[in-house]
């Protein structure tokens, strides 16, 4: 699957970033080391409920400081690990080191938390995917329930029987399903209908400059209502302003992430922000 897309996916890589052969050898080398020692870093975002106020859980994103390339975006690497391969022992260290994020979190007195996991399509589409996720589960001593694990659209596009097989098997292993970046993959919607998912995570392109056009109110307003017809939660991603935050409440949102209330942080400043959280929307409801 990988080599038959490699070659469209390499110049697409290599056109994005503008990169020449030099720094793509210097890039391999790098991450290849970098997951061996353990380079990379998590960071956390909180999802706030809109209903309750409450933090409903955290999304983890992966950060990469490197002695020679300097901090490298996720948009960057992502895609070259996918392409090399490389997403697969990577894929299992951010699992492991959320697992570790997990018990820290709980020992820090916040046990309820969900913790959602970007999962790379290319990961998921391994045979045994199902396997390799659990095996670090249970050597962390980690619930699935805890854990809401991010796809694509583009992911479960491919290779039907197989995608339903392997959803409604996390489903029963307790996994939470999230659809990311909703709305900018090919959207076939009647894969909506047959998949067990829990969360529609609508693209942050279409939070930006929502106050200010009237159509891309009505896109996420339509995807609202429908995701609420399919029993799916909606999660707003990016939102900034407080204006972001009151039209989105309006429009009958379920959760909302983004700067308006908190950028991603690493996990004790998230702790941090948990507890001032807890204080400041005591008794809110
Ligand atoms: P994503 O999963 O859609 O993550 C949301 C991105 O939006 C994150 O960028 C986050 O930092 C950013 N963001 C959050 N709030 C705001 C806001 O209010 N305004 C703006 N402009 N941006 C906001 P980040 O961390 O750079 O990650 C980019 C993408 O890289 C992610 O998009 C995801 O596709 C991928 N990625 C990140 N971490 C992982 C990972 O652990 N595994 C995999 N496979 N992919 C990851
Ligand atoms: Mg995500
Ligand atoms: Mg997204
Ligand atoms: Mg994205």
């Amino acid at each position: 699957y990988a080599k038959q897309k490699g070659a469209n996916h390499f110049s697409f890589y290599f056109d994005e970033l503008n990169m020449n052969k030099a720094k793509l050898l210097i890039l391999d080398n790098e991450m290849r080391k970098g997951i061996d020692n353990k380079q990379f870093t998590l960071m956390y975002q909180p999802k706030v409920c809109l209903t309750t106020n409450q933090v409903m859980g955290l999304e983890a994103l992966i950060r990469w400081e490197n002695e020679k390339l300097g901090y490298v975006s996720p948009n960057e690497f992502i895609p070259y690990a996918e392409e090399s391969g490389l997403i697969i022992p990577l894929s299992e260290l951010i699992i492991d080191l959320v697992c570790n994020d997990i018990s820290y979190l709980h020992q820090s007195g916040f046990p309820n938390l969900q913790i959602s996991i970007n999962i790379s399509g290319l990961h998921f589409q391994q045979y045994n995917f199902l396997q390799s996720i659990q095996t670090i589960l249970e050597r962390n001593n980690i619930s699935a329930k805890n854990l809401e694990l991010e796809v694509t659209e583009r992911t479960i596009m491919n290779n039907d029987a197989d995608t339903i097989r392997k959803l409604v098997r996390l489903k029963q292993l307790g996994f939470k399903i999230a659809i990311d970046d909703f709305g900018t993959g090919y959207s076939s919607l009647s894969y909506l209908v047959r998949f067990p998912i829990d969360f529609l995570k609508i693209d942050k392109s279409f939070i930006q400059h929502i106050t200010a056009f009237a159509d891309k109110q009505a896109v996420v307003d339509a995807i609202i209502q429908m995701a609420h017809r399919l029993n799916l939660q909606v999660v707003a991603e990016g939102v900034e302003s407080i204006q972001q935050c009151n039209l989105l409440k309006n429009m009958g949102c379920d959760y909302i992430q983004g700067y308006y209330f908190c950028k991603p942080k690493r996990i004790d400043d998230i702790i941090d922000f948990l507890k001032i959280w807890e204080i400041e929307h005591q008794g809110w409801m």
